[in-house]
């Protein structure tokens, strides 16, 4: 199975592909993951694409093309994977296309469109809390961790994200329309796009997810 998780930030898709991706055996790729990551490490990728995040803009084309090809050219990747965050621009998408045609393993099965009104996600980023350990996601009251402010799966403090702050969303919603939404087309011209209603509980998300999905065998 090979997936692409489309939506703006904050519509669940990162919840939704760790669950997906654990019961499939499949890696879930998440470049905002790498990238923060990299922040929390200090390397020179890091140092690189920490003002961009900050500022909730896109980090550019070249640096998380580079990240994807080297990610994929890994062996746990060879039964699927399920990218989330990735590709955010055209370029993006083309440059995968052409790395996935390069490397003569297939194209992607299905590209997953989750949606939900800006006001849904607003309310959803505002209220996200992460774990910095495990990456588990919590919201402080649609999902709240048993214990305030701890996670559920590994104790440690959870954080807010700096870039779910007000200004940031905000700035990153625009990016999204702005750069990411025309992908929407750009992969329904493909004949690959499936909708999915974001807004309804998570479970209820997963399973519609799941059939969306059915009949792709990783291979
Ligand atoms: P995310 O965790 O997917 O919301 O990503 C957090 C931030 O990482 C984004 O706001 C961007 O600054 C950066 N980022 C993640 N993935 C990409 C991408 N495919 N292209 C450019 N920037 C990205």
């Amino acid at each position: 199975m090979r997936l692409i998780l489309l939506g703006a930030p904050g519509v669940g898709k990162g919840t939704q592909a760790q669950r997906l991706a654990t019961e499939e055996g499949i890696p879930q790729i998440s470049t905002g993951e790498i990238l923060r990551d990299a922040i929390k490490r200090g390397t020179p990728l890091g140092i690189q694409a920490k003002s961009f995040m900050e500022a909730g803009n896109l980090v550019p084309d070249d640096v998380v093309i580079g990240i994807i090809r080297d990610r994929l050219s890994r062996s746990d990747g060879a039964d699927g994977f399920i990218l989330d965050g990735f590709p955010r621009t055209v370029a993006q998408a083309q440059a995968l296309d052409r790395m996935l045609l390069d490397s003569g393993a297939g194209g992607i099965d299905y590209v997953v469109n989750f949606e939900a009104p800006n006001q849904e996600i607003i309310s959803r980023l505002s209220g996200r809390r992460t774990c910095p350990d495990c990456q588990a996601v919590y919201h402080v009251e649609h999902a709240p961790p048993r214990q305030e402010g701890r996670c559920d799966k590994c104790g440690a403090a959870l954080v807010q994200r700096t870039d779910d702050k007000p200004d940031t969303i905000a700035a990153r919603l625009k990016v999204y329309d702005q750069q990411t939404s025309p992908l929407v087309d750009y992969y329904r011209e493909r004949g690959l796009l499936r909708q999915l209603d974001a807004t309804a509980p998570i479970d209820s998300v997963y399973r519609n997810l799941r059939s969306l999905v059915q009949g792709t065998k990783s291979r």
